[in-house]
């Protein structure tokens, strides 16, 4: 006999809860979808509660979370699911902070709860296959182009210019979830500059500077004022050719002649939602906070640039 789904909650229903998680989760046979939290949206026929403590207040039977909202209200959200004994997937960012990241580790770990921190662009189609081909080869030098344009992808949200919100690091955080994953030495920021518009509180545009133990030097820039194609690009060299990843992740080829990618071709959050069903399996969490400590990182030694403003 097959066992019962896991009784799921979705916390927050904007754009990614509508766009990826919830086909995702209807699609797994590990997750069932059984109550949304969201103060202004509900999804037909399931029911709807407007903020979590109603949630957990009215039912015993959820067992886990995914939480879809913006990081500033990420951690109390998380304590209040984990304290009332839920797992809990985070969205990424974990957190606006790395201490809330980490005591939410700790919460986790002593309620016995797993707790999810997703990177999503990590289960993009063809990171696996960068991150074997570059296990074999020595990166001498990286670079990161993650150019796009904020107006269409972020119409309207208000939450990525204020303090915690991350401005362009918001998406800049995925091309660092998959540096750090496909890169076999850790890096660390050793300088930034950060272009604030004068009306706002976050960067529309960095760039970076990431160093390795061994001479890897890595040049990341970031911009959200990118109209007409967006480049979501991460190069490596190596001696024996350049690496380049392309659309976020989706393909990847060598001097220009692409690598055949295994598996087929699973959506980023299908890939999520069934290593969260494994993370329930062995009871273990996943909680890597490199990227958003290399974000961290670039907020405290980023030299701050103010630009004009900018309006949506
Ligand atoms: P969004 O469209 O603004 O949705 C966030 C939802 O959270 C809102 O619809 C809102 O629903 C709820 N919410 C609760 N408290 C809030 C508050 N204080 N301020 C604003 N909203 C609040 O944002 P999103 O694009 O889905 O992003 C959510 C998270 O997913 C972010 O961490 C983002 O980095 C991540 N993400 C986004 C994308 C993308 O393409 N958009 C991709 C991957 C990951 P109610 O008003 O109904 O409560």
């Amino acid at each position: 006999m097959s066992p019962q789904p896991t009784k799921l909650a979705l916390v927050g229903l904007g754009k990614i809860a509508i766009d990826e998680h919830v086909p995702s989760i209807t699609a797994s046979p590990t997750f069932d979808l059984v109550a949304t939290v969201s103060r202004n949206a509900a999804l037909p026929d399931l029911p709807a509660y407007q903020h979590l403590d109603g949630l957990l207040a009215a039912r015993n039977d959820i067992h886990a979370v995914a939480l879809c909202v913006p990081p500033q209200v990420r951690f109390d959200y998380a304590r209040q699911a984990l304290s009332a004994g839920c797992h809990v997937l985070l969205e990424k960012p974990p957190g606006a902070t790395l201490s809330e990241v980490e005591a939410l580790r700790r919460l986790a770990e002593d309620a016995d709860r797993v707790l999810f921190a997703t990177w999503h662009s990590r289960f993009a189609r063809a990171v696996g296959t960068a991150r074997t081909w570059l296990s074999g080869h020595r990166v001498e030098r990286a670079g990161i182009t993650w150019h796009e344009d904020v107006r269409h992808w972020h119409p309207g949200q208000q939450w990525i210019w204020d303090p915690g919100g991350f401005g362009v690091f918001d998406p800049g955080i995925n091309a660092l979830s998959i540096l750090t994953d496909i890169l076999a030495e850790p890096v660390r920021v050793t300088a930034a500059e950060l272009d604030i518009p004068a009306n706002r509180e976050t960067p529309i545009a960095a760039r970076l500077v990431l160093r390795g133990a061994d001479g890897l030097r890595v040049d990341a820039d970031f911009d959200w004022r990118r109209t007409g194609p967006q480049t979501w690009t991460i190069t490596a060299d190596t001696p024996d050719g350049r690496l380049t990843l392309v659309d976020g992740g989706a393909r990847v080829d060598i001097d220009g002649i692409e690598l055949a990618v295994d598996g087929p071709p699973a959506s980023e959050y299908d890939g999520i939602y069934a290593r969260f069903a494994e993370l329930l399996a062995t009871g273990q969490s996943d909680v890597d906070v490199a990227p958003l400590t290399h974000v961290a990182d670039a907020f405290l030694i980023g030299r701050r640039i103010t630009t004009g403003p900018f309006d949506d």
